[in-house]
């Protein structure tokens, strides 16, 4: 019956075949989104109708979409059907000003449940598994997204919610929980929960899979989990927008995350000119929905960039797939003159075994000159070298990070446990320069 989850009608249907339900899906999705007034608006100022939809290449046509539209269409600007048939919304955190509102039907939770039983199914999780979800719940499409995937899917699902970290490894352990969907960096901090409780998340549980994803983090950070966990954390990508987890899910050949295009138009863009990038360049991932009817989105512009790898997977499987996240276009620091994200300085640090799992980059300014400090939680094993020792590997921290990021930063140790950790996204940067953001 699980077997279901293995769609490989969809999941193996080579490129044409792929591309014709796009070209079909999308001309459905331009009907169903003129019912919203956006669109409607905009299909009427530009002259856009259905019939006019008769490949992908006529996708060009269609306006973008973006993330200050749906602030302005709050709240329900966007909507493309009756109240009435609207059965849950979500909404994103909108650290600014009004959140972002997704409305979905009945159909849209369903259509959404079976895409993140897919993603599981392919990662290898079946319904004999204990699967323990340590993303919040509420408004925050983690929790429930996963939620109703593992549970469709026939697993045991234990809606643990995030933190409370004893009472998370105690139910791993009493549970012999088998699957747990996690924050990365919450997966690295939890491990000193389990140091306390005298627990080895290797030998002691039963932990096979770890689903990771929410937040950017680096192959090393994966094998960081990988190795302590002694588990598989398969990475997953999605956006409340585009309903949630799930949009990207990679399969086991850990080759890049499989973007479901049955249900979504992908196109990585310049953000600057907005054309279309080659597959193996990195931009800015577009998405259109192909299935949702509650709230269609046409390229929409997510701010995530990435890169579409060239060529198909092994795995037979033709949906393309996305590297990983590098950040957002907003993540990216300019510090002396120098573009960064954050995740560069993370891949540097985590090549260090020495060095601990949490980090974080302080930018303040030093007269007219910007400057960085990275803090660097130390590891027990650290904090027993002696000094000499200690220079000698901040003196090869600030060289490797200087090859990546052109420009010579500070490095500061600290001791573990006294850089912000919470349960939810990490924190990674704060900007103290006069009109930084944190
Ligand atoms: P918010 O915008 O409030 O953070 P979301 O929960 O919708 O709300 O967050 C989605 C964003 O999280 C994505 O746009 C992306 O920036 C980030 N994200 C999600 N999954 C991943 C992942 N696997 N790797 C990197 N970043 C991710
Ligand atoms: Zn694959």
């Amino acid at each position: 019956m699980e077997d279901r989850f293995w769609d490989r009608k969809i999941e193996l249907l080579p490129r044409e075949g792929l591309e014709a339900l796009q070209t079909e899906r999308l001309r459905e999705t331009v009907q169903k989104a003129g019912r919203a007034p956006f669109y409607r608006k905009a299909f009427s100022q530009q002259g856009i109708t259905p019939e006019q939809i008769k490949g992908l290449d006529d996708l060009r046509r269609l306006p973008f979409t973006t993330k200050q539209d749906l602030r302005s269409g709050f709240p329900d600007g966007f909507l493309a059907v009756d109240r009435s048939d609207v059965v849950r919304m979500h909404a994103s955190s909108g650290t600014t000003g009004r959140p972002i509102v997704v409305y979905h039907s009945r159909g849209d939770i369903r259509q959404w449940t079976d895409r993140v039983a897919r993603c599981l199914y392919m990662a290898g999780v079946r319904r004999s598994d204990v699967f323990q979800n340590m993303m919040g719940y509420g408004l925050f499409t983690g929790g429930l997204g996963l939620h109703y995937g593992a549970e469709t899917l026939g697993a045991m699902v234990i809606p643990m919610g995030a933190g409370n970290s004893r009472r998370q490894v105690r139910f791993i352990q009493q549970f012999g929980t088998t699957v747990a969907h996690i924050i990365p960096s919450y997966s690295l901090k939890l491990l000193e929960t389990f140091d306390a409780m005298g627990i080895d998340p290797k030998k002691d549980t039963r932990l096979r899979i770890l689903v990771v994803g929410a937040e950017p983090h680096s192959e090393e950070v994966r094998n960081r989990i990988e190795e302590a966990y002694g588990v598989f954390a398969v990475n997953c990508y999605g956006l409340s927008e585009m309903s949630g987890p799930g949009v990207a899910f990679e399969c086991p050949r850990k080759n890049g995350l499989h973007a479901w295009e049955d249900s979504y138009i992908l196109e990585i863009v310049d953000p600057d000119t907005l054309e279309p990038l080659p597959d193996g360049e990195t931009g800015e991932i577009v998405l259109t929905t192909l299935r949702r009817e509650a709230m269609p989105l046409i390229r929409y512009r997510t701010r995530d960039l990435a890169m579409a790898h060239p060529g198909t997977c092994s795995c037979g499987r033709a949906h393309r797939r996305l590297s990983r996240i590098k950040g957002r276009t907003d993540d990216m620091l300019i510090i002396k003159g120098v573009n960064v994200y954050p995740i560069q300085v993370e891949q540097v640090l985590m090549v260090f075994e020495e060095v601990g799992n949490n980090y974080l980059i302080l930018l303040d300014r030093e007269g007219p000159a910007d400057r960085m400090t990275v803090r660097i939680e130390m590891s027990p094993e650290m904090r027993s070298r002696g000094r000499g020792e200690l220079e000698a590997l901040r003196k090869k921290i600030i060289h490797s990070l200087r090859g990546e990021i052109l420009f010579t930063p500070k490095v500061d140790f600290v001791e573990p446990g006294t850089l912000p950790a919470g349960e939810g996204k990490a924190l990674r940067v704060i900007d103290n320069r006069p009109g930084g953001e944190t």
